[in-house]
This record gives C-alpha cells, structure tokens and sequence, in this order.
C-alpha cells in the first residue's frame, strides 16, 4: 500500500513525524506531499519546507518520500499511482469527511479508488500544529527568549530557519 500524506508542513512538526513513522511501519511508501498553495502565504517556501522534512527522516534508511504538488490533491493521489490519502486525527476538525469523500469521488472519475486513512494522534502530541510552532516561535525569539519550546517540536533545521526568520 501506498500512501500520499498531504498538508502544508510550515514547517513539519514532532506531530507530522509521528504520523509519517507510524504509517511507514503498515504501508509499503508513505509520500510526504507539500502542498503549494499559492492562495495562502506560508512562512517557508516549499523547498525550505522539503528540507526540513528530508532532514528529519535523513537518519532513517525508510520507505517515507518527500514531494511537493499543487492543483487537485486525488489528481497528484492517482498520478502517483497510490492507494490511499493519509490523515492525522488530533481532534474534530482534522475529520474532514467530506473532503475524503471528495477525493474519492475525483479519483474515481480519473480511473482509481482511493481511500482516506486516518491514524489518531499520539495523545502527549495532539496539541502541536504548524500554527502553534510559528507563534511561538516569533514571540520567543523576537523577546530572546528561550527556544526550549522550539526545539522540542521541529527538527534542527527548522528551528534555525524559525531562529533566522524572528530574531531580531
Ligand atoms: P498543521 O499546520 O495543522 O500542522 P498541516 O497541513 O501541516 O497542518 O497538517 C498535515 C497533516 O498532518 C494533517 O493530516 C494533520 O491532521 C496532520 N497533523 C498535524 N499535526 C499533527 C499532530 N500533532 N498529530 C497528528 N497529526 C497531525
């Protein structure tokens, strides 16, 4: 089975990890697919994104990939050839229903059935998202304060990129 796990990654998280680890274990090929979405203005250009994340998995000889696509997400799913649209659970906002069924019914109509399979959070995990890391961070380093929190929660690169970004 393989898997495209979607979303914006600005930057990937301890979160996003745990879910890409986890699903790597069952699945053949996870794909960690940057979107890019030129509607929103992300923190990180894609290919900061890419990086930060082909860093946090460099150490591991595994079967997770990293990609960026844009436009339609069960076109890239379909183009990929894979089977399913990995999703993390933190709470009731991530179950996307419709979406799911959406997807399906797009890459139905490009000749492929594909699922959405969704891997609850790590409970000690479900509060960390992008957003959060990004508040944080530029309070803590625009104040000099200590970066603690950041380096808990994403990689060593990203953590420099955030450092960069805010520090005055
Ligand atoms: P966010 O900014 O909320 O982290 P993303 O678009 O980067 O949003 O999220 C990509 C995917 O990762 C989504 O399926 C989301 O539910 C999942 N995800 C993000 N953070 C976590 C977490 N802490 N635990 C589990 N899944 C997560």
């Amino acid at each position: 089975m393989v898997l495209v796990y979607p979303g914006s990654f600005d930057p990937v998280t301890v979160g996003h990890i745990d879910i890409a680890r986890r699903a790597a274990k069952f699945a053949e090929r996870v794909i960690i697919a940057v979107l890019e979405n030129p509607n929103k203005m992300p923190l990180f250009s894609v290919s900061d994104r890419l990086t930060f994340i082909k860093e946090a998995f460099a150490a591991e000889g595994s079967n997770i990939e990293v990609d960026s696509f844009s436009g339609l997400l069960a076109e890239y799913v379909v183009k990929k050839n894979a089977d399913a649209i990995l999703r993390g659970l933190r709470n009731s906002d991530d179950f996307e229903s419709k979406y799911a069924a959406s997807n399906s019914a797009i890459a139905r109509s490009l000749g492929k059935d594909i699922e959405t399979i969704f891997i609850p959070a790590t409970p000690a995990l479900d509060y960390v998202s992008g957003s959060i890391v990004r508040e944080a961070a530029a309070h803590i380093y625009k104040n000099g304060l200590p970066d603690t929190f950041v380096a808990e929660h994403v990689p060593p690169s990203a953590r420099a990129a955030l450092e960069k970004k805010f520090k005055r």
